[in-house]
């Protein structure tokens, strides 16, 4: 299997906090790679890592071509995309505008695309982004991620604040972007959801890689001791 994204021997600090320590990890062509922990565990700072938001030693390798040399756009341009935790709209700017931001590379996302995966969107498309429901928004942060065409999209914490039937409907959209063959690191804190869309689990712990393994081996049991380092 062709791998797209691979990471390793990542360290980043903030200060002099080890926000992450060698991590390394890899997303085949095709494949959704979920990262859990809990709070504070360095999940969003590895997405920035990838992206390049946050100055991190080791290698990221995208499509066979070291990134990490490069600034956050030019990764874009590469195609990578983050969808970030918190969404980072442009309030003032319409539904439209903020998904045409997103658009650095040509291919198969579109706006009409996005509004085919959220139809909801179509009717909201020259409101203001600030306008729009908590859900909605996320639906329009997810579209200009896809919008870069990216070789492999980054989500960071999808579910942030979102009552679980609207958290339900943005994971149905994700599993749909899979299944037509979008390759995802996805961040999640609402582990049942990020287990249902991703073959795989990369659990970090205090910066620190403490389990990967195929989702459907991993017991809540496993993922509970990894969390808080139980036995
Ligand atoms: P969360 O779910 O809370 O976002 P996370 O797993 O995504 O958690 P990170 O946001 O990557 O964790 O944070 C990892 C650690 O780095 C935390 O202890 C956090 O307090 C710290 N940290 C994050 N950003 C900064 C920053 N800009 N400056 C200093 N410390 C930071």
């Amino acid at each position: 299997m062709p791998v797209s994204l691979e990471v390793q021997g990542i360290d980043a600090v903030y200060g002099h906090f080890p926000a992450l320590t060698d991590v390394s990890l890899s997303v085949a062509t095709g494949e959704t790679l979920a990262v859990i922990g809990a709070n504070g565990a360095g999940k969003s700072t590895l997405l920035r890592a990838v992206v390049g938001q946050v100055s991190a030693t080791g290698s990221v390798v995208l499509d066979g071509t070291r990134i990490d040399g490069l600034r956050p756009h030019e990764r874009v341009r590469r195609g990578v995309s983050l969808v970030p935790e918190g969404r980072r709209l442009f309030p003032s700017l319409s539904v439209r505008e903020n998904l045409r931001i997103g658009a650095v590379r040509p291919g198969p996302w579109t706006v009409d695309a996005v509004h085919d995966l959220f139809p909801d969107l179509a009717a909201l498309r020259d409101r203001p982004a600030g306008a729009l429901s908590g859900g909605e928004q996320q639906a329009v942060a997810i579209g200009r991620g896809l919008m870069a065409n990216p070789s492999v999209l980054l989500l960071d914490e999808v579910s942030l604040g979102l009552a679980p039937v609207v958290v339900e409907r943005l994971y149905a959209a994700l599993a749909q972007i899979g299944a037509a063959g979008m390759t995802m690191l996805v961040v999640e804190q609402d582990v049942g959801q990020a287990l249902r869309i991703a073959a795989r689990v990369h659990c970090l712990r205090a910066g620190r890689t403490v389990l990967t393994g195929a989702s459907a081996d991993v017991t809540p049991e496993a993922v509970t001791a990894a969390y808080f380092g139980a036995a």
